[in-house]
């Protein structure tokens, strides 16, 4: 199959391209399309069979469910079977926006979209093309991050092509994203709302209008504990993973700086390929290396924009080895970081090995 990209104004997206994407859609076809978080991978949400092509050109495990998007609230007395007022009481804070909310499936919603649960999660996106393409398709469209299962997920449409190539028809292509992680998935389902996934809609803001909303205890382990395993299905998997072997060192900065210079010489001793992922601050410490900044360090939106990004950039470097500095973990750095240690296999260790903990 040819993919075919077509560039989109993301501000004023042509009828023409939207209207072609929305017919595939119809069609039981794949579109890839941007939203705020990350490109998502389309498909009609109520149609099993279009839902399993997502699976098959991801790669993805049949297990881990797909993310429903929608244009209005109305949609959600359609898709859920019972809507509690705290998921009214969010959509109308943070919708349209980077929140994803789990709730119990109605009968109208496939187990192939929801991984076999008898649970559903859906979102309201504000890009103006992904809400275009709800509209004009009026389909409800299932989209799950547009990358292959396990690699960095998509903030460009190139990162879409380079894994997707060939499997899909369409990507629309409206540019670099705007928040760059994927959304905050919070689970309704329970008597205490818990975030399964931390992103760009942080703990602190959820409690404005949730005072009890706490995270699931899954999100906040530094190492994936069987008795642990995420309720999100999707976060029990190896993500995010650039090719090279990817270790990060917290602590005192300059520690840390002066740690991955140590660990970084030695690999490079031994004639691997090697590059460090670093901050505005500290990128000019790595001179000898491939160094990438992900930018300043107190600049969390900025970091959140380039991290995926500056992983596929570790793969096109061909590094064997990257070392890397930890981030702020509040707010929005909770997500960051929650990316970056899976990313790393939860490889993070103290910068000054006497610090580490028995
Ligand atoms: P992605 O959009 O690629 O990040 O994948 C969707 C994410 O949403 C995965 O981490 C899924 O595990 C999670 N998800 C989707 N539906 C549900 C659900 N019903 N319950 C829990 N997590 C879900
Ligand atoms: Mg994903």
């Amino acid at each position: 199959m040819k993919t075919k990209l077509t560039a989109l104004d993301r501000a004023h997206p042509a009828a023409s391209a939207v209207a072609e994407a929305a017919a595939l859609l119809q069609e039981g076809e794949l579109v890839a399309f941007p939203t705020e978080t990350v490109y998502g991978l389309g498909a009609d949400a109520l149609d099993p069979l279009a839902a399993k092509k997502i699976y098959a050109a991801k790669g993805r495990p049949s297990d881990n469910p797909l993310i429903v998007h929608i244009a209005n609230t109305d949609a959600l007395a359609v898709l859920a079977r019972e809507v509690p007022a705290s998921a009214y009481a969010l959509a109308k804070r943070f919708w349209p926006g980077p929140l994803t909310m789990i709730l119990k499936k109605s009968a109208a919603v496939p187990l192939e979209t929801t991984g076999g649960l008898d649970t559903v999660a859906l979102r309201m996106p504000s890009d103006l093309i992904a809400r275009a393409l709800l509209e004009t398709s009026g389909i409800y469209i299932a989209a799950p991050s547009a990358n292959a299962s396990g690699r960095p997920s998509p903030t460009r449409a190139e990162h879409v092509l380079e894994d997707l190539n060939g499997k899909i028809p369409l990507i629309l292509d409206g540019g670099p994203v705007e928040i760059g992680l994927e959304s905050t998935i919070v689970d309704l389902t329970g008597e205490t709302p818990l975030i399964l996934r931390p992103g760009f809609v942080t703990l602190a803001m959820l409690r404005e209008v949730l005072p009890e909303a706490a995270y699931d205890p899954a999100v906040l382990a530094r190492e994936q504990k069987q008795n642990l395993v995420a309720k999100a299905p999707g976060m029990k998997y190896r993500h995010y993973a650039p090719k090279g072997k990817l270790r990060i060192f917290e602590g005192n900065l300059e520690d840390v700086v002066q740690r991955v210079r140590q660990e970084a010489f030695a690999k490079q001793r031994e004639g691997f390929c090697v590059a460090v992922l670093a901050s505005e601050e500290t990128k000019d410490r790595y001179s000898e290396f491939s160094v990438r900044s992900v930018g300043e360090r107190s600049k969390e939106e900025t970091i959140a924009a380039n991290l995926f990004h500056t992983l596929r950039e570790f793969d096109h470097l061909g590094a064997d080895y990257i070392f890397g500095e930890c981030f702020y973990q509040e707010g929005l750095g909770e997500a960051i970081m929650n990316r970056l240690l899976k990313a790393a296999g939860y490889q993070v260790e103290p910068a000054v090995p006497s610090e580490r903990k028995s």
